[in-house]
This record gives C-alpha cells, sequence and structure tokens, in this order.
C-alpha cells in the first residue's frame, strides 16, 4: 500500500487518497478482525448476527463499531439509499448547530471524520472558511461513511414487526417490494432516530379542522404553496426557525411565530454537559441523578441556533410573539381563526413545530413486546413536582442500552432488543441520537454486543480453542538431551 508521504500545499487529496489513507490507518491498528462468531445453525434457516432497524448515523456508527470488533451487522432502513434520516428529506435548516469540528460517528478513525472528507476535497482554505456544516454536506458525508466503511445497508426494506421469541432469538418481518420477509435475528438494534416509538406531538386545537390547513415541522410539505399566503408556526424551537425561515423564502406574505414561553432560552445547557466525563459516567449515575439532569434539560428547554434566528428576523414580515400559547382555532370560510392571550390572529395555513411524543399505539410493528417494556414510571418515583410525562414514558434500559421486560422473564427474548435512539437519553445520556456523543454510545453498544455473544457461544468458542491446530514450536528447533 503506497501513502502519501507530503500532502498538497492545499490540503485537496481527494477522496480516492483520504480512502487509501483511511485503510492503511486500520492496516496500522490490525483492523478490522477476522470475523470469529460461529453461524448459527437453525432449522428454520439462516439467523442473523445483529440486525439494526435504521441506517441513519446511530446505525451506521453501531455497524462501523461492530465491524472493528470482527462482527457483522446487517441494516435495514425504509428509506431508499442516501436519502435515510432527516438531512435530505424532512430537516429545512441551513447547516447543523453542531460545530463543524465534531468527530461524530468516526469512531476514533481520523480520516473517517468529516473535517477529513470535506478537507479532502475542498481544502484547508475552504475548511477555514466553513463556518457550519451544509445539512446536504452531512447526508453526502454518512453515505461515503456507509460506503467506506462497506456497511451492509439493505435500502427500502421496511421492518414491519419485532417479536422476541421464547426461544431468545428475535424474528422480524421485513418487507421490500411490497414483499414481506421472515427473518430471524440472534440480537436487534432499533437505531430509529428522533421518531422512534412515537410521532409527532399534535396539539388538541387542530382538532376538527381540515388537514390541509395545519402541518406537522416533521411533515414533508411543498412550501411553494405558501407563497403569498399568512403563515401561522406554533413554537419557538429550532424545527419552528426553521419551518419559518423556509416559509419566508418561498415568499409567504407574513409568518407570525406563536411563542408560549416570555423569552426563548438563551442557553443549551446540553452542550455545557458535553464532556467526556458526563458522556462516560452518566450510565453508573444514580436514577436521581439521571432524572435531575434529563429533568432540568427538558424543563428549561434548547435555545434555537442563533443563525436559525437570524434567517428568520431578516424578513420584514416575520413577526415574533412570546408568551403567546394558542388557545383556540377555529375555521372561518377559508382561515383559521388563532385565538392567543395577545390577541387573535388570522392565518392561510398553521405549521406546529411542537415537537414529539412517545406513544408505542402509533408503531404496531413494536407491539410484539411494547407492552412488556420496563419503563422509567415503573421503577423511579421523582421528586414531588418535578415529574415530566415524557420521562416517566421513557423505557428503563440496562447501561448497555437493552430493553428490560417490566416482569422479570415474562417477555423472552426482549433482553436481545437494544435501544440506540433518541428515547434511550434518560437511561445512558447523550450518546445516542446526536452526533458528539455517538461513537461512545456505539462502540459501548458494539463492545457489550461482542461480549453478549461471546457468552452465548462460549461452548463451541470453548470447543475450537481445543481444536485449534496452529503450532508455533514443531519440535526440530532442539535436540533433547539422551541419558547416558
Ligand atoms: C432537523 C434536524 C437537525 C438536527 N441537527 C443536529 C445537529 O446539528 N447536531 C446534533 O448533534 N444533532 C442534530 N440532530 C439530531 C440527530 O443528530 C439526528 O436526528 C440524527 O439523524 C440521529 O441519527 P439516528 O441514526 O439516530 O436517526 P435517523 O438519522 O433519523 O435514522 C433513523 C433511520 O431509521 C429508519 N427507520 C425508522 N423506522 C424504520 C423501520 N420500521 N424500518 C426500517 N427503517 C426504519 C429511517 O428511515 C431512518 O433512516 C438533528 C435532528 C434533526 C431532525
Amino acid at each position: 500500500m503506497t501513502i502519501t508521504n507530503s500532502l498538497p500545499q492545499d490540503g485537496v487529496i481527494g477522496l480516492d487518497a483520504l480512502e487509501e489513507r483511511l485503510h492503511a490507518d486500520l492496516a496500522w491498528l490490525n483492523l478490522p478482525p477476522a470475523p470469529w462468531l460461529p453461524p448459527m445453525a437453525h432449522a428454520e434457516g439462516p439467523v442473523l448476527d445483529i440486525a439494526i432497524v435504521g441506517a441513519g448515523m446511530g446505525g451506521l456508527a453501531v455497524a462501523g463499531a461492530l465491524r472493528l470488533l470482527g462482527l457483522h451487522a446487517t441494516l435495514f432502513d425504509k428509506a431508499p439509499r442516501d436519502f435515510e434520516g432527516p438531512w435530505a428529506t424532512t430537516a429545512l435548516m441551513e447547516t447543523l448547530r453542531s460545530p463543524k469540528q465534531i468527530s461524530g460517528p468516526a469512531l476514533d478513525l481520523p480520516a473517517l471524520t468529516f473535517y477529513a472528507w470535506y478537507q479532502a476535497q475542498f481544502g484547508r482554505a475552504a475548511w477555514e472558511a466553513l463556518d457550519k456544516i451544509p445539512r446536504l454536506q452531512w447526508a453526502d458525508y454518512l453515505g461515503w461513511y456507509r460506503r467506506v466503511l462497506s456497511l451492509d445497508v439493505r435500502s427500502e426494506h421496511e421492518v414491519k414487526a419485532v417479536r422476541p421469541r421464547s426461544d431468545h432469538l428475535v424474528e422480524l418481518t421485513v418487507e421490500h417490494e411490497s414483499k414481506p420477509q421472515t427473518v430471524l435475528a440472534r440480537r436487534v438494534v432499533l437505531a430509529l432516530g428522533l421518531e422512534a416509538f412515537g410521532g409527532p406531538l399534535i396539539p388538541d386545537f387542530v382538532n376538527g379542522l381540515p388537514r390541509d390547513k395545519w402541518s406537522h415541522s416533521i411533515e414533508p410539505l411543498d412550501y411553494g404553496r405558501l407563497a403569498g399566503r399568512r403563515v401561522g408556526l406554533v413554537g419557538g424551537s429550532a424545527a419552528a426557525m426553521d419551518c419559518a425561515g423556509t416559509a419566508l423564502e418561498a415568499d409567504a406574505a407574513r409568518v407570525d411565530l406563536l411563542i408560549r414561553r416570555q423569552d426563548f432560552p438563551r442557553i443549551n445547557y446540553a452542550k455545557g454537559a458535553g464532556n467526556p466525563g458526563f458522556q462516560y459516567g452518566y450510565t453508573s449515575l444514580a436514577d436521581e441523578w439521571k432524572f435531575r439532569f434529563a429533568h432540568f434539560t427538558a424543563a428549561v428547554g434548547f435555545p434555537p441556533p442563533r443563525g436559525s434566528v437570524l434567517r428568520v428576523s431578516r424578513h420584514t414580515n416575520a413577526h415574533f410573539h412570546f408568551g403567546c400559547p394558542v388557545q383556540r382555532v377555529k375555521q372561518l370560510n377559508n382561515q383559521l381563526l388563532v385565538s392567543t392571550p395577545r390577541g387573535n390572529f388570522e392565518f392561510d395555513h398553521l405549521i406546529l413545530a411542537t415537537g414529539f411524543r412517545l406513544d408505542w399505539a402509533l408503531h404496531p410493528e413494536f407491539a410484539g413486546f411494547s407492552g412488556d417494556v420496563k419503563t422509567w414510571a415503573d421503577t423511579f418515583t421523582p421528586p414531588p413536582g418535578t415529574g415530566l410525562p415524557e420521562l416517566a414514558a421513557t423505557p428503563y434500559l440496562s447501561n448497555t442500552f437493552q430493553f428490560q421486560a417490566k416482569v422479570p422473564g415474562s417477555c423472552p427474548g426482549l433482553e436481545q432488543i437494544y435501544c440506540f435512539c433518541f428515547p434511550s437519553t434518560l437511561s445512558n445520556g447523550h450518546v445516542t441520537g446526536l452526533i458528539p456523543g455517538v461513537s461512545i454510545g456505539a462502540k459501548r453498544l458494539a463492545e457489550a454486543l461482542a461480549s453478549s455473544l461471546y457468552d452465548e457461544d462460549r461452548e463451541i468458542l470453548y470447543q475450537q480453542i481445543l481444536e485449534f491446530d496452529d503450532p508455533e514450536v514443531m519440535g526440530d528447533e532442539w535436540h533433547p538431551e539422551t541419558l547416558q
């Protein structure tokens, strides 16, 4: 393997050279190791070692970490190739919120970072000039990540059912081109993103309104339809700013942001917690402390990124109304009349940037086990006055992301299902779902999977040790003294 010793002045080496560098780094680390897990023989056919549902950033990072441990994961994603996750589909922001230097899913491999990927193509000067990562470039980078690590992603494969079985396997129904197929797996990782086990939070005030008069921020919307229209935007989050900015850029006549709080939260406290101590130490905290952190950040809220607010406020027809919760909405002719404590508004369209809620009922694919999942409400009583229903409904996971049964032993196979997405945050901290900690979480999960699979196959692996036949000493290296 030839390695480029001297980098060109401008740093542009191209992706081929970067890939060569990555493969050299892996070779120097003697990675990846040879596969070591024996294939499982089963009367019903092949059994996957590890199935990952969701090939967004989280699923890819876990599959990458498993490869570095000599394990193979099969990833299923319902999205078409390169359209996994929000980046090239529902996301509307111009750039990521995170700083450009984040190493994200790079698994401690410098040549696998966004930084290296960007600089290899566009050079040092462009990197210096870059403020934040454009979202579509982040999507491109994740596509490169998948390709360069040769991850086994089955695109347009929707997992329609996940059923733990009494023989401790997990049965999946996977649909591709409208054909369902049954797949067995020894371990299943759910890497489903922000909407996992729930969906958009829809306030009651839109009940009964025509569906084309309102939309949720997470839904695809033809913003061109809003040209010349009066748009109401409910919420003050990053998503609210992205929707408002997009509507204004699509020539909405005016956009009124109806924000319940008296002011934007100014400080992103979750960012303040972003240090290795928090990322590594969180899991061993007592439940009281986990709840305290999570409750505090949820209660104070997250500020929208400054750039996103400026994207809205530079339009003179954008209006920010604080202390302005929606009380009622009525339809009159073709308009929506919205009542708030700050007065009444008339809109042609209402966009709800009201966030997400956890509701297993929205996901029949998990009906095979959702009723058995132990939640925080089953095991933890929050201090008086601090309850948040979303936190109470969150699954109570093991330190290695496993679901646990409400009644131990009542749902065999449940312990083979791992939650590597947003609802794991309360149990495991900020090491899933967000870019900065994702490698830490992915490596922790991969190590847990390796050790539990090793333990499960210990008899076969022990037998392999006994049968290991690779002599290091041949017997011809010395002449034993013969006794006189
Ligand atoms: C608009 C937006 C901006 C964000 N910006 C930042 C940021 O700047 N910094 C940061 O740290 N975080 C950010 N996040 C949060 C986080 O990084 C992203 O949500 C990220 O996509 C999480 O990765 P993930 O793999 O967990 O989920 P996703 O990327 O959402 O991937 C989940 C995948 O699961 C698939 N899937 C779901 N159900 C099934 C099924 N039944 N069968 C098959 N496939 C299925 C989906 O198709 C999807 O591709 C942002 C999130 C959003 C929505």
